[in-house]
């Protein structure tokens, strides 16, 4: 593996943040707990719990996103996994022998003394957060129902801490709830730029829209029970029933509201691309392009492919439409990807470019002719039709009104190409070439009124 691609596979920085502080959480919780020696059934974190979220921000960290994981990690994780698990199945048997009301101390009494529920959930959790992110490299649906369930985890967990100071008078400790809340916003932060996830992260409308429902969602159940509670002045021990009630009301919401994000993201981007891509060539189209202007490209290649209506007329309109397609295939393949290629009208082709110097747009007009000079040609009969084009190119400055006038002069010097013969690349910044009189000319004045007279600089 190389390390261009390790260091493009490392988590978001985000997700690393929450990391570094999922560890300083956990030490911190670890220094809190070691001179006093709690009970374990207050709800504080067990070894397990502290070495699975330790491994865990130290995953958020480092890890890998996409590639292979180191496999020490891996096997770690798996050990984690299989410790949490057991620590869970041997306190459900206890609880299945035993029944409600005995305080075993195999799972801390979690399933019967509600303040050891924190360290309940986070120990399941942490078999979901792991789990999660091992499948991450495996399968994705996986790894989207893991976080799904580690959400449902967290969710739970903040109603038991809130319910439980606002209505039991509880003292219940906070650091398996924060290392939940978490270790859950790593794993989804790492997911956010794929699946169902990414649509919570976008920074249009939608994406406020959604983060704000997604708050709501979160919030509102908490507080209708809460409000519930207080107002029927209910007993304290039906919180835990409250909390659940209205924790998976919270929980179920969650995942529609993720899901609803994805399908109006999805809608968003078909839409934006039937408005900006044009749909013979795949290339952008005018307002695709015109919506691209102003991320800092420094010039402008116009080409027109020459004898164009010859072609038509000779091989038809169909195959025309396949050289179209051809032409911008190839051409966009030959640019860099922070360059644009947009079909600007029937055969005429616009390339934004980011380097703008003279030595830099002179060999990217002669590559894309020479790009196109090498398809093969069209034969029919005796006939054979080159496929050439002619290119007019300058540079591009930033402000706004620059393009319009840009366009034209570069407009001006593809004209000029056409004249002086086509099949080659004239400057627009360059004193305009002696061009020898050609009737064609006398359409250059009509086609720079369409771009209207320069404006004035400010
Ligand atoms: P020049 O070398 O001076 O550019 O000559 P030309 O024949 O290419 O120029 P002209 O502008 O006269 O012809 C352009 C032709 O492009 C006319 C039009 O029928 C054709 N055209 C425009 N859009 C399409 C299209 O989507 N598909 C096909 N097949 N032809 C198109
Ligand atoms: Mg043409
Ligand atoms: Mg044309």
């Amino acid at each position: 593996m190389n390390t261009d691609k390790a260091q493009h596979d490392m988590p978001p920085r985000s997700a690393r943040y929450v990391g570094l502080l999922l560890c300083a959480v956990i030490v911190g919780a670890a220094v809190d707990q070691l001179p006093r020696v709690r009970p374990l059934a207050q709800g504080v974190l067990s070894p397990i719990g502290m070495g699975g979220y330790l491994l865990l921000s130290m995953a958020l960290i480092w890890q890998p996103v996409n590639t292979g994981i180191l496999y020490s990690v891996r096997l770690a994780q798996i050990g984690v996994i299989g410790l949490a698990l057991q620590e869970v199945i041997s306190a459900a048997m206890r609880f299945g022998l035993n029944g409600l009301g005995v305080h075993d101390t195999g799972f801390r009494g979690v399933f019967i003394d509600p303040r050891g529920l924190e360290h309940a959930i986070a120990t399941l959790a942490l078999v979901a957060l792991h789990g999660a992110l091992l499948a991450r490299s495996l399968r994705r649906d996986a790894n989207t129902i893991l976080t799904f369930l580690c959400w449902g985890f967290a969710i739970l967990a903040l109603y038991h801490l809130t319910f439980g100071i606002l209505l039991d008078g509880s003292d219940p400790s906070y650091a398996p709830t924060i290392a939940l809340w978490l270790g859950t916003i790593g794993i989804t932060l790492r997911a956010r730029n794929t699946g169902l996830f990414s649509s919570l992260w976008t920074r249009d409308e939608a994406g406020r829209l959604l983060r704000v429902l997604l708050l709501a969602v979160l919030l509102c159940p908490l507080g209708l029970g809460l409000l519930f509670a207080m107002k029927v002045n209910l007993m304290v021990q039906y919180t835990l029933e409250l909390e659940l009630v209205f924790g998976s009301m919270a929980c179920l919401l969650v995942p529609l509201i993720v899901w609803l994000g994805k399908v109006l993201q999805d809608r968003q981007a078909l839409l934006l691309r039937l408005a900006h891509v044009d749909p013979l060539t795949g290339a952008l189209n005018r307002t695709g392009l015109e919506a691209r202007l102003g991320e800092g490209h420094k010039g402008l290649l116009l080409f027109d492919l020459d004898h164009f209506k010859r072609l038509n007329d000779t091989y038809g309109h169909a195959e025309g439409d396949r050289v179209l397609q051809e032409v911008a295939h190839r051409v966009s393949r030959s640019l860099s990807e922070a360059d644009i290629l947009a079909r600007w009208g029937g055969e005429e082709f616009l390339i934004l470019t980011r380097d703008g110097t003279p030595a830099a747009l002179g060999a990217l007009a002669e590559r894309t002719r020479t790009t196109v000079e090498a398809l093969p040609p069209l034969r029919q009969n005796d006939m054979t039709h080159n496929l050439t084009i002619s290119v007019g190119y300058g540079r591009l400055d930033q402000e706004a009104h620059d393009f319009t006038e840009r366009l034209a002069r570069v407009d001006r010097a593809l004209y000029a190409a056409k004249s002086l013969g086509r099949n080659r690349a004239v400057c627009a910044d360059e004193p305009e070439p002696e061009v020898p009189f050609n009737p064609e000319l006398l359409n250059l004045c009509e086609r720079c009124d369409r771009f209207g007279p320069p404006r004035k600089t400010a």
